[in-house]
Order: structure tokens, then sequence, then C-alpha cells
């Protein structure tokens, strides 16, 4: 049986071509794609395509964007077996951290892919890229899809969208998953390592209400206090990511402990993670960190900033707030944390 495959067009290096006369990369009409790749006539599967109406380079994606994709992906969810989303690299891990919360309930692949070298170059990682995520969203056992999740493929491994961050500008290999293993790896043959792979028990269902009243703070030795104190008193923000040092500790000046209790006076919902790449926060585990346990905020356990940041606007989006949005934002909901 032949397996659909929608592939959205957002836009990126993937379709991106030299401006005339310049270096510069302007996104170009997707249209001819089959001409570009002719081998992705030969894959055994029925393609069609939805191109955004102006491609974009991901730097410029925005809450709107992800909306969009959701309710393009919501909308013919019925009537194809798998979905491939073709994105500038920059953000993708923005965007598909954000799908894997807007799309509840997957019980079919989402695939994203770009490539760091525009299709028509000769030397391009975007031929391979395509044709293996195509593989890989059209992928059957007993008529049932194999990858029920929102996740991001890139220079032969497959890793789960939530998990991943962009690690390289110039490497084919450009992503890593630091704190959960590849779902699968695509050598001679397709790998996929079932044990990785996430199950959703609940019906598909789009959520894609979103409240960007959102930052994202990060201490570094030397950081002046007012910049935190002017943060947490904006009375736009409703959430702050805090980037902290290693298992989740801040510098414990009286200036800085007096700041994090007006946060929370103030109502502000504070997430904190940790700036390394690997590991996850522990409060308590060193007195620098106890100011957190005294003002109770939400542990963001080995979450990556951008899966972070997407599930922080989807909570908030819901209408959540508080000790409830505590106990959604600590629980594991599309695989993006480990949990206790
Ligand atoms: N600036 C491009 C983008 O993110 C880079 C890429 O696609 O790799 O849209």
């Amino acid at each position: 049986m032949k397996r659909k495959i929608l592939m959205i067009y957002t836009g990126g290096t993937i379709g991106m071509m030299k401006k005339y006369g310049s270096d510069t990369l302007i996104p170009f009409d997707f249209n001819n794609i089959f001409d570009q790749i002719p081998e992705i006539n030969l894959i055994d599967v029925e393609i069609e395509f939805f191109k955004f109406k102006k491609p974009i380079d991901s730097s410029d994606i925005d809450t709107s964007d992800w909306v969009e994709l959701g309710t393009v992906i919501a909308e013919n969810y019925s009537d194809y077996d798998g979905f491939v989303v073709l994105h500038g690299t920059d953000t993708m891990s923005y965007t598909a951290s954000m799908l894997s919360f807007m799309l509840q309930g997957l019980q079919k692949p989402v695939i994203f892919t770009g490539s760091q070298l525009p299709i028509g170059e000769l030397r391009t990682d975007a031929k391979e890229n395509l044709i293996t995520s195509l593989y890989y969203a059209s992928l059957y056992q007993n008529h049932r899809a194999v990858i029920t999740e929102v996740c991001l493929y890139f220079e032969f491994k497959l890793f789960r969208a939530n998990r991943t961050t962009k690690f390289s500008a110039e490497h084919f290999d450009a992503f890593i998953s630091p704190n959960y293993p590849i779902l699968g790896e695509a050598g001679v043959n397709l790998g996929v390592f079932p044990e990785y792979l996430h199950k959703n028990q609940q019906e598909f269902n789009l959520e894609p209400m979103l409240d960007n009243r959102v930052d994202i703070f990060t201490f570094f030795p030397g950081k002046r206090k007012d910049l935190l104190d002017s943060a947490v008193s904006n009375p736009d923000l409703k959430g702050l990511i805090l980037r902290t040092f290693g298992s989740g500790n801040i510098p414990s000046d009286d200036e800085t402990l007096w700041i994090m209790r007006k946060a929370k006076d103030l109502g502000k919902e504070l997430v904190v993670i940790t700036q390394c790449m690997r590991g996850k926060v522990n409060f308590g585990k060193y007195q620098n960190s106890l100011i957190f346990r005294e003002v109770g905020v939400i542990n963001g356990q080995d979450m990556t900033v951008e899966a972070a940041l997407a599930k922080l606007m989807w909570l908030l989006g819901k209408g959540l707030l508080h000790a409830e949005l505590k106990q959604e934002f600590e629980k594991n909901m599309s695989g993006e944390l480990t949990s206790k």
C-alpha cells in the first residue's frame, strides 16, 4: 500500500538559492523540487505539498507560524499517513518542540528536516535529509505508524524533536540530543530503536493556544542585578525561564535572593533550567539553589531551553497558573523530560 505524505515547506536553507550577483541566500520557489531531486520519484510514496505563502528564513519564525503549521497538520491529519516539515535549521528545535506540545496524542509521524547547504549545491546535505525523512514518515508496521511523535531527522540521525538543540552552524551534523538517546539511525538499513519511541494513549487533538508573555534570563558572573530586577518587574511578563549554573545554582547575595522573592510575590512563574548541555537541575544540592526551594519555582529538570520555552508558552496558553502550572510543567508530556 502506497503511503501518503504531506510535505510542508516553511523555508530555510534547504529551499534557498544565491541572490543574483551576490553570495546572500534567499528562499526560492519550491515548486521545482522534483527537478532538483528526481530521486524522490523513485520512493514508493505519494507526496503532496503545502507551501507557506512566503517561505522564510527560520530566524523570522513567529508564534503565528507555529499555529499555522499545527493547523495545517491537524486539518490534513486524516488524509495523510505522515508529515515531513522542511524548516530552517536555526530555529528548527524551537518550532519542532512547540509542535510536540500542540499536536497532542499523535498517532502518525511528523518529521522535521532541513539542510546546511541549499538543495542546488553540489555537496548538499538536503537530498539525504529529505529522502530519508520521507522514508521515516512512511514507516508503517501492521497498518500502524512506527513513529507516533514529532521528530527531527538530520545527517543520518532521527531525534526526538523536543530533545534537540542546534549545535553546529557549519557541520552537516548540526543537531544533538544531549539528554536522550537517538530514536533511529539511517545506515544501510533504516534503523529505529523502539525502546526509545514515545507512545500516546489519548486521541489526536490540536491544542494551539499560546501565551508568549515569557522571557529567558541567563545568569553569568558579573551580571548586573538591576537587569534581573527589571526582567521580573516587567508587568507584561508572566513567566521567566532562568538559565542557571550547574545543577540549578545562582549567586547567593542578598539582592539576588530579594529579587527572586519579589518575582514570586509579583506572581511570576519561574522555571529553572541549567546552562549545562547535559544533566539536570537538582535543588538543594548546593546552598546556592536553596532559594528555589524557598520560593517554590518550577523545576525544568533536564529540558532543553527550546523545549522549556515552548512548554511554558503552551501551558500558559491553556490558562494554567501557579501550582497547577507547576504540576503540569513537571510532568513528562511528550517525552521532553526524564521523569524523576
Ligand atoms: N538561516 C537558515 C534558516 O534557519 C539556516 C538553515 O536553514 O540552515 O532558515
